[in-house]
């Protein structure tokens, strides 16, 4: 199931305008066991104002689909760490290749997100022109075009994510809200 958010693209969303935010070091990586209490606050305090401003965001649905059943990225990304992610891919049987930052482009970085089957399409409708061409023609980087044609060649016909059974955005907002229902017990005992 793809989505397409060109119809909200010029939207600024908080990722982008609080760039500085979700693009602060502590919040790119998982807190080390070995973290301070210091350190473990301000990632407390970096997550919970992230987070807010994602649960207001209006693409926030789009976005946590993406970043759970289409791309691997690290960060903090539609209301959810990496670690999240990986609970809610475990608990839905997803499985998503790793890739580079910018393959949600479309969402909170400059270049755009493309369509494995555009960039197959676009490749056989061009197959004189360079990949660099290609990538400028989609508004997207280098690198995912060549990640798109290599699954293709891997691949033929297959999606960028496999031929896996995929859940709907309505699975995924559910694993979401089962875990942050647990994370908030957890909080709770805790306090
Ligand atoms: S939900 Fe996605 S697009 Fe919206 S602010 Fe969060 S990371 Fe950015």
């Amino acid at each position: 199931m793809a989505h397409d958010l060109s119809s909200t693209r010029a939207t600024t969303t908080g990722c982008v305008k609080y760039a500085g935010l979700f693009q602060d070091p502590m919040l790119e990586d998982q807190l080390p066991h070995s973290a301070s209490s210091d350190e473990r606050r301000r990632y407390a305090s970096l997550e919970h104002a992230a987070a807010d401003i994602c649960a207001s965001c209006p693409l926030l649905s789009p976005c946590l689909y993406r970043a759970v059943v289409e791309h691997d990225v690290a960060g903090f990304v539609a209301g959810t760490t990496q670690k999240q992610r990986l609970e809610i891919r475990a608990r839905l049987s997803v499985k998503v290749e790793a890739e580079d930052l910018d393959t949600l482009a479309g969402v909170a970085r400059q270049h755009r997100q493309v369509d494995h089957s555009e960039v197959v399409r676009l490749r056989s409708v061009h197959p004189d022109e360079s990949l660099e061409q290609l990538a400028r023609r989609l508004g997207c980087s280098l690198s995912t075009v060549k990640r798109h044609l290599r699954t293709e060649r891997r691949s033929p016909g297959a999606r960028a994510f496999g031929d896996q059974q995929l859940p709907t955005q309505c699975q995924v907002l559910a694993a979401h809200a089962q875990l942050n229902g647990r994370r908030a017990v957890r909080e709770d005992a805790a306090a």
